[in-house]
């Protein structure tokens, strides 16, 4: 619950039909789970359940064939400004500086404030990307790369951030130093998020609960709430725990994944 007493999303019996070439497809069925301010919520789910989907009615792209969303209890009609979208390419811009990239957003709002630019360069200090916001995203590594996507979303002050698979175009090794920062920095500033991955320990790393989807119709197969017994959760130590493994192994065996 927020200052307005409603959580900060609502899904109330969300239902998704395709007209596809060979009749309809039903790509979800009767979703409904609410997320509170400040909850980090993972979607994992196997291939073609309805995850994308579901996100872009989330953020407002795509009205469901049935059912509701509401964000802090208003109806979402139509894209919302209160969503940030954060999807596997980082989607920079590669003829803009790394500056003109994280202002990017608010640009294409017309906001351009001088209070929204001194938000904007204080993420940038923040999260050490000053001394770099003249170079290009060329001259980035991929890690950076993220964290500038990252600075760009948040600096039209999203309250809910919605990530598709947005770690998965990188290697092993930068994705677990981002997914700490990411987390790190969606923490420190506040934000909701819900997060589509098929990386189980990924959203074991990340999230206070985790919905498992089920396909064909994609459908809410089970939700798991993710504790640990840390003073100061990050990632990185969540993946020590013994708890880990345990999660792992009962999200697992639900996925039902043959290979
Ligand atoms: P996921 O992200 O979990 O892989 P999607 O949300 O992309 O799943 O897709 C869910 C189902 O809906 C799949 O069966 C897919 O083929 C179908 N689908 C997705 N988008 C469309 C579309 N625009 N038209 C018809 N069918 C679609
Ligand atoms: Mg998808």
């Amino acid at each position: 619950m927020n200052k307005t007493g409603s959580p900060m999303l609502l899904l109330q019996k969300v239902s998704q039909k395709y007209q596809a070439e060979n009749g309809e497809v039903t790509a979800l069925e009767n979703i409904s789970f609410q997320v509170d301010e400040g909850e980090f919520i993972s979607l994992v789910g196997p291939s073609g359940c309805g995850k994308s989907t579901l996100l872009s009615i989330i953020a407002g792209l795509l009205p469901p064939t049935h059912g509701e969303v509401f964000i802090e209890g208003e109806p979402v009609r139509g894209v919302s400004p209160k969503i940030g979208y954060m999807l596997q390419r980082d989607q920079l811009l590669e003829w803009r500086t790394i500056y003109r990239n994280v202002l990017f957003g608010l640009e294409l709002r017309h906001q351009l404030t001088e209070e929204n630019i001194q938000y904007t360069n204080r993420l940038l200090e923040t999260y050490g990307l000053w001394e770099f916001k003249d170079k290009y995203p060329s001259q980035l590594s991929g890690g950076m790369r993220q964290r500038a996507a990252l600075i760009r979303t948040l600096a039209v002050r999203p309250q809910l951030l919605l990530l598709d698979e947005a770690f998965s175009a990188l290697d092993y090794q930068t994705r677990l130093a981002v997914t700490d920062d990411v987390y790190r920095i969606l923490k420190q500033e506040r934000k909701t998020a819900v997060m589509v991955t098929h990386d189980i320990p990924e959203s074991i790393s990340m999230s206070d609960r985790i919905v498992v989807l089920a396909a064909r119709p994609g459908r809410i197969k089970e939700i798991h709430p993710i504790t640990f017994r840390l003073d100061e959760r990050t990632p990185f130590l969540c993946r020590e725990q013994p708890e880990f493994s345990q999660y792992f192994n009962t999200i697992w065996k639900e996925l039902d994944v043959h290979v």
